[in-house]
C-alpha cells in the first residue's frame, strides 16, 4: 500500500536547473554533485538523469561503486578520498577520481605500484575542514607529483561562505587559490553553487553544483525563483481528519497554540518521522486546495496540524503540499531553523522517495 506521506521527484526540473548552472558557468565543466543520495532525490536515478554531466561527485568510495555499478562512465569524484590501501584499490578498480586532502593517503599512492588513477590535490585555503594545510602544500605536491600509479592532478579547494559574498574570508580563500593555481598550472575546481553565483570569475575548469541542481537557494538573501532554478521534491500528504475546535481549545503536545475562536483544524499526515522538520514554528506555511495556510501547534512524530480557517470546501483525502512548487523549502528551512539542504536529505532517510 502507497504511504500518504510522499516525495515526488521533478526530472524535468532537475534537468531544467542543471541547465541553469551551464548557463551561468559556460565555460566550464559540471560535475553534479549527487552526494547523500542526492540530497535525498535518488544518486541512481538522479545520475541517469544528468547524462550531459561532464562528472559526478559523492562523498565516499561505496557511493562512488553504487554509480559505477549502475552503469555511470563519468568522471566520479569522491570529496572523502580513500582512508585504507584496500579502498584505494577499489578507486583503482573503478577509475574514481578520489580527492588528496592528507599526508596519510600520499604514503598509500607511495606504497602502490599497480594501477592508475587521476585525483583532487585539495588544500584547506580557509574551510578549515578537508584539505591540505598551506605550509604542507609544497612537500605534500612534489611527493605526489612523484607518485608512478598517478595521472592527471587537479587543483581543489572549498569555500566556507560563498553564501555569503561580502563575508572576509572568501578574498583570502580566492586569493590564496589563485595564486596556487599558477604555480601548478593545472585544471582547478573551486566553485559550489553559491560560488558559481557569487564569484564567477572563479568557476575554473570544472564546478561543482549540489544544492542549486535540486532548486533550493544556495544564497543568503535570494530565492531559488529569483536565481532562476526550480523545486525538484514536492512533499506531499493528505488531510486524514478535520476537526471543529472551540475558542481557547489547545492544540498538540505541549498545549501551546490556544485557538483564538472557534475554527476548523485540519491533520495531515505528515511529521518528523517522514522527515518533515520537528522545529518548523506555527506559521510555517503549507499549501492545499490552491491556498496557502500555516501548520498551528508542534509537530508530531506521524502528523502535523494546519488552520483551515482561511478555507472552505477541505474534505478529508485532500492532498496538501508541504513543500515544492507553492512552498519552496527555503521557506519551510527558515521557519525551522534549518538549511534547505537537511530538510531535503532528511527525506530520503525516511525513505518517502
Ligand atoms: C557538497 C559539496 C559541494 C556542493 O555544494 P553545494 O553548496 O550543495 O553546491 C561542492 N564541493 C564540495 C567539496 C562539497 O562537499
Amino acid at each position: 500500500m502507497r504511504r500518504t506521506a510522499r516525495a515526488i521527484i521533478h526530472y524535468d526540473a532537475l534537468v531544467h536547473n542543471f541547465n541553469r548552472v551551464r548557463q551561468l558557468a559556460p565555460d566550464s565543466r559540471i560535475i553534479a554533485v549527487i552526494k547523500a543520495d542526492a540530497y535525498g532525490h535518488g544518486m541512481i536515478q538522479a545520475a541517469k538523469t544528468l547524462q550531459q554531466a561532464d562528472g559526478f561527485a559523492v562523498a565516499c568510495i561505496k557511493e562512488a561503486i553504487a554509480l559505477r555499478e549502475a552503469g555511470i562512465q563519468q568522471p566520479v569524484t569522491v570529496f572523502q578520498g580513500f582512508q585504507t590501501a584496500e579502498q584505494l584499490q577499489q578507486a583503482i578498480k573503478f577509475q574514481l577520481r578520489p580527492v588528496i586532502h592528507q599526508a596519510h593517503q600520499i604514503e598509500l599512492l607511495e606504497q602502490n605500484s599497480e594501477g592508475h588513477l587521476s585525483v583532487w590535490f585539495k588544500v584547506d585555503t580557509g574551510m578549515g575542514r578537508l584539505g591540505i594545510r598551506p605550509d604542507d602544500v609544497n612537500d605534500l605536491w612534489q611527493r605526489l607529483q612523484q607518485c608512478s600509479c598517478i595521472d592527471d592532478v587537479g587543483l581543489m579547494s572549498h569555500f566556507a561562505n560563498a553564501d555569503d559574498p561580502e563575508h572576509d574570508v572568501n578574498r583570502r580563500q580566492i586569493d590564496y587559490f589563485r595564486q596556487l593555481s599558477r604555480r601548478f598550472n593545472v585544471e582547478t575546481s573551486m566553485s559550489n553553487s553559491a560560488a558559481i553565483i557569487s564569484f564567477p570569475d572563479m568557476q575554473g575548469d570544472w564546478v561543482r553544483p549540489g544544492i542549486m541542481l535540486y532548486g533550493s537557494s544556495p544564497l543568503l538573501g535570494k530565492t531559488a525563483e529569483e536565481l532562476g532554478l526550480k523545486p525538484v521534491m514536492q512533499l506531499e500528504s493528505e488531510i486524514i481528519a478535520i476537526n471543529y475546535l472551540k475558542k481557547g481549545d489547545t492544540i498538540g503536545y505541549g498545549s501551546q497554540w490556544v485557538c483564538p475562536e472557534d475554527m476548523p483544524v485540519g491533520v495531515v499526515a505528515i511529521g518528523y518521522g517522514d522527515g518533515y522538520p520537528r522545529h518548523a514554528a506555527s506559521g510555517t506555511p503549507v499549501y492545499l486546495n490552491q491556498q496557502r495556510t500555516q501548520i498551528i501547534g508542534r509537530v508530531s512524530m506521524d502528523m502535523i496540524t494546519i488552520d483551515l480557517r482561511p478555507l472552505d470546501q477541505v474534505t478529508v483525502g485532500d492532498p496538501v503540499e508541504l513543500w515544492g512548487e507553492h512552498v519552496s523549502v527555503d521557506e519551510v528551512a527558515t521557519s525551522a531553523g534549518t538549511i534547505g539542504y537537511e530538510l531535503l536529505c532528511q527525506v530520503s532517510a525516511c525513505r518517502l522517495v
